[in-house]
């Protein structure tokens, strides 16, 4: 089986979002626009309440899907499709925005740690203007893989010891899982060998093989992308770690973003503001 190595690492850039969150974008930043069909991904993790209390009020999307995972802390979503909840820690909420949803993401607490990650998904030309839809997880509802040494939550996809997660998107066939190693571990999965794929990590040092023999030492906001192959292999340095591991089906199609729309072409982005000025969402 052919190993994926290294193929690039991405260190965060600190940004600001919605009414003034603090994060940490890992991709949709200059050093990684995108990684087919991966759009974004931002880090937050601040126990000070400036960074995170203004959370992001109503705003729209269009195009894509949106994942949020929540490590700690609590935070209410409310959309314009009649779906609202609260995501606690280790619960899961996707989002598909579709032809356009209107939605508000703030956090339900005044104080204490507020951590996780939001991912955006693209979704083919073809349903892009689909009807939105939603779906929220929590904690108990995403299994458990335990193996020698290692943890892995599933939110989406299937491992190679079949377990499966709660998440379910053939379009792009996402794998999303959590992982937690005990230290020394050394942990393998096999991956579609034609996705993209990439290794985000949360706590801990964690090292991967580069393409030249070399091994690559990858930390706290962290990320990771991976070349082509059947499978991932992840050294754990001598304390616990935990990161991400993501991978996607590229759709291979032209991407126009502007804000929270992301589309084909840029004439459908225009369209994507004037509908959503006109109040057709
Ligand atoms: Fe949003």
């Amino acid at each position: 089986m052919n190993t994926r190595t290294v193929e690039k690492v991405i260190n965060g850039q600190p940004t600001s979002d919605g009414a003034g969150v603090e994060l940490v974008r890992m991709i949709g930043q200059p050093g990684l626009m995108d990684l087919d069909p991966f759009l974004l991904l931002d880090a937050f993790r601040s126990d000070n309440p400036n960074d995170y209390l203004a959370g992001f009020p109503e705003h729209p999307h269009r195009g894509f899907e949106t994942v949020t995972y929540l490590l700690n802390g609590r935070m209410r979503h409310r959309d314009n499709a009649g779906n609202e909840g609260v995501i606690e820690p280790g619960g899961i909420q996707w989002m598909t925005a579709g032809r356009g949803i209107v939605h508000s993401e703030m956090p339900e607490q005044e104080n204490g740690l507020m951590a996780g990650f939001q991912l955006w998904i693209n979704l083919p030309a073809a349903h892009k203007m689909s009807a939105p839809a939603y779906q929220e997880h929590d904690a108990a509802q995403i299994p458990l893989e335990t193996r020698s040494g290692t943890q892995i939550r599933v939110i989406s996809g299937k491992t190679s010891q079949g377990t499966i997660g709660p998440v379910v998107q053939p379009l792009t066939d996402p794998l999303y899982l959590d992982v937690t190693l005990a230290p020394g571990i050394e942990f393998e999965e096999t991956l579609a060998a034609q996705h993209n794929a990439f290794i985000q990590v949360i706590e801990g040092v964690v090292s991967l093989q580069a393409g030249d023999q070399s091994r690559v030492q990858l930390g706290r906001d962290q990320l990771a992308v991976l070349g082509k192959g059947e499978r991932v292999v992840v050294h754990n340095e001598d304390q616990a770690s935990r990161f991400l591991l993501v991978a996607g089906k590229p759709l291979n199609e032209p991407v126009a973003r502007a804000g929270p729309f992301v589309m084909n072409t840029e004439a459908e982005l225009r369209q994507a503001f004037s509908d959503y000025q006109r109040g057709d969402f």
